[in-house]
Order: structure tokens, then sequence, then C-alpha cells
């Protein structure tokens, strides 16, 4: 298979999960706008991970029409909710025509995983998106058995829901599926591919598949990085979300696809998961 370069290909491409509002962007957030558009990012949408950055995530994309805004409260800020989060959470979704819910889910790879307090906020927020027919964003580490429980009544999510950086078992891609489940993947394990990696992945429905970054968090490798990035306070390697076309060319190669057709699919996966975005402002 021929091996193509990011910058020879002119391609329409969306992000299906990101956190543009993470501090670690803060400093350079303008630029780092202009460069996705510069790569021909169209879409994305920009996660919240609990009640201190939702108002900036959609004061965000208010600014940015191809910027598509979620809501919600990550597995990992569980544990630390205050007593109101729950109504707050509801008005700015009803108050918000268009805004999506994320980050959600259950991980139970972290230190003190509180699950009993992961899976409350996990069930009222996957409640919310069946009844209001809200697509959501869900994170799920560890937690396969129980995320399904979880969902289980809901089934199946008529909204469609994204199983983001998905990484479960080979075997489950057509339950997810049948569940309404769309898969985005990152590049993030690509210097680390097993045959069993490679297996899932091609399990995975074409008509069901999204790409994403989730920068600045997943840094490729060095190879699959095109816009290296360093955190200005620590000086670790970030994850550039204009690193998006690697993981089209990362990916087309495992499904040994040709990349402009795969980016086309991806786009009307997208559309269909999300819902049509305004279109792109020029400048
Ligand atoms: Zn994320």
């Amino acid at each position: 298979m021929n091996r193509i370069s990011p910058v020879e290909l002119t391609l329409n491409l969306y992000d299906a999960h990101l956190h543009l509002t993470d501090p670690r962007f803060s400093k350079n957030l303008p630029d780092i706008l202009q460069t996705m558009a510069a790569k021909g990012i169209r879409g994305c949408v920009t996660n919240a991970t609990g009640e201190h950055d939702w108002n900036e995530v959609l004061n965000l994309a208010s600014a940015y029409p191809w910027v598509r805004p979620a809501i919600g409260v990550h597995p990992w800020w569980t544990a630390s909710l205050g007593q109101d989060w729950y109504q707050h959470w509801i008005d700015l979704l009803d108050s918000h025509p268009g805004c999506l819910i994320g980050e959600i889910g259950l991980d139970l790879a972290m230190r003190d995983p509180h699950i009993n307090k992961q899976r409350l906020a996990f069930r009222l927020q996957i409640k919310a998106a069946a009844e209001r027919q809200i697509p959501a964003s869900i994170h799920c580490v560890r937690a396969w058995n129980e995320l399904y429980e979880d969902l289980k009544p809901f089934l199946p999510l008529a909204s469609g829901f994204l199983l983001h950086s998905f990484n479960g078992p080979s075997e489950s891609v057509p339950k997810w599926a049948e569940a309404g489940a769309y898969f985005s993947i990152s590049a993030e394990g690509a210097a680390s591919l097993s045959p069993s990696r490679i297996h899932q992945l091609r399990k995975i429905p074409i008509e069901r598949l999204l790409i994403e970054t989730d920068a600045p968090n997943s840094p490729p490798p060095d190879e699959w990085t095109n816009h290296p990035l360093l955190d200005p306070s620590t000086g670790k390697r970030l994850n550039h979300p204009a690193n998006l076309p690697s993981v089209l060319i990362w990916i087309s190669q495992i499904l040994e696809t040709n990349p402009q057709e795969l980016a086309s699919q991806i786009a009307s996966n997208y559309h269909t998961l999300f819902g049509e975005t305004a279109p792109r402002d020029p400048s």
C-alpha cells in the first residue's frame, strides 16, 4: 500500500471527541483553532469534564459555529460533584439546543474509582440523553459489563451514542452496534499495534466509524505526530488537534481503504450521529 502523506490530502475531517477548553490549551487556543481550520478540520465536538467547564465549552461553541459543545460529568470528576449539579446541567442542556452530552462514562482503572458514585451520575445522564434524544460521548475503561447494564434500560438508543477511544473486546462490537453505538478511534496506540487490536478495528462497521484526537490527551507516537506540542508549564507532550489527518491515514492503512473515501464516510457518519453543523466560518 502506498503511504500518502497527510499534507498531500485536502480532506473534510471531523474530530468526534476532544477537549478544546482544557487549561493546557488556554495560552494558544486561537492559534490551535486556526491551524485546525487550515488542516481541513470542518467540525469537532468539544467535551466538558465537569461543572467547572460547562460554561466555557458553551461559550467557545457559540463563538465558533463549527465547534459543537458537549457537557456532562466525566467519571474522574463524579466523586467531587456538588449538590445541585444535576439541575444546573439539565437547565444548561435545555437552554442550549444542539448541545450534546459528554464526556460521561465509567472507569474502573482509575485510583479510588468510587464506582457507585460513577454509576449514579452515569445513569442520571444517560437517562436524560435517552429522554431528550441527545447523542452522548461515553468513556469506558475496564467497565464494559457495568456500562452495558446501566445502558440496557434505554437500548437501543435512538439518538445513538459514541464509544470514544474505543478499546473494548472485539467480540462485543456487534452487540454495541446493535445498541446504537458509534466507535471513535484515536492514534494513541499506533506504536504498539497488536493483531488483536487490528482485528478489533476491522470489526467496527464502516458506517459506525469515527475518528478523534481526544486532544490535548492521548498524543500519538512521534511518527504520527505532524503538529508537536508541549505543555508550556510541564514540558510534557500534548496532542495537537491538527494531528487528526494522521489518525485518518493510520486507520485507512489498517482498514486497507482509500483515505479520501474513508474521510467521506466518516464525515457522513459524523453528521448522522451529531446532526448537521453550521458551515465553518471561512476566516
Ligand atoms: Zn475525552
